[in-house]
């Protein structure tokens, strides 16, 4: 089995358009549709045919372009049951646990309710690479649109228990942000502290941050290490359950 090939590009003002591209079937994927014109440029930039695209959730910069894809390209639409009716062109559903291939390569589908009630991540199993769109960043998690933060707690473990290997494709750049408020929550991580610095490097060059790893994540985000006995020293909560703990890192995040 050859390896995919991936194309990332920006979108609107801070979203990820990714394109998926299997060499031996030629089937070529958008991760979400933010904005139909860049997919269609980064498609032709690279020769390839938009047959699929795998929808994570249904806010609008993440399915805006799906009608225009479809009529352009004919593509399949694949997305989460739970969102069904809020997703444009929509062809197939996929709940928690379903799997498909595309070409030779099995796709897993996760669930993870949090940012939206039926956000789901994709997660190709032998290539060990992840689209988590909003759920999880890089050091940071989707905001609490639609259900809890215990809800989004026991989502982010379900991917955090996936291979530390794994790449993590994330929906927007906000990393710089994301680091910053990280080293308020876990101020004595010095992974945490040469990261947030290698990210400043990279920002202030105007490279992405996309992908990271999970290891990189269970290391250094905090959105990941309510469990941790140094951050929950740090905000005085440790009796307190690991939900509580994040719930707390999610509030002093939306208010950062
Ligand atoms: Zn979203």
């Amino acid at each position: 089995m050859k390896s995919l090939d991936l194309d990332v590009f920006l979108c609107r003002t801070d979203n990820f358009g990714v394109l998926v591209h299997d060499p031996e079937t030629n089937l070529t994927a958008s991760i979400d549709a933010p904005d139909a014109d860049a997919v269609i440029k980064a498609a032709e930039r690279r020769g390839w045919t938009i047959t699929h695209i795998f929808t994570t959730h249904h806010h609008t910069d993440h399915v805006e372009g799906n009608l225009a894809l479809k009529e352009k390209y004919d593509c399949e639409i694949i997305g989460p049951i739970n969102e069904a009716v809020a997703i444009p062109g929509l062809d197939k559903t996929m709940a928690d646990g379903d799997s498909f291939e595309f070409g030779e390569h099995t796709v897993n589908v996760i669930e993870t309710p949090g940012h939206t009630a039926g956000h789901i991540c994709y997660h190709f199993v032998d290539d060990k690479v992840l689209f988590a769109a909003d759920t999880l960043f890089a050091l940071g998690c989707g905001r609490l649109f639609e259900r809890s933060a215990a809800d989004m707690w026991h989502s982010l473990q379900k991917l955090a228990v996936l291979p530390d290997e794994t790449a993590i494709y994330f929906g927007h750049e906000y990393t710089l942000s994301n680091a910053r408020f990280a080293l308020t929550i876990d101020p004595d991580n010095e992974r945490l502290k040469s990261r947030a610095a290698d990210i400043e490097a990279m920002r202030a060059e105007g490279k992405f941050t996309i992908p990271t790893t999970l290891a990189m994540e269970k290391e250094t985000n905090p959105f990941l290490r309510a469990a941790d006995p140094s951050i929950r020293r740090n905000l005085l909560m440790e009796s307190r359950t690991n939900e509580e703990v994040f719930a707390e890192i999610r509030k002093r995040k939306d208010n950062f």
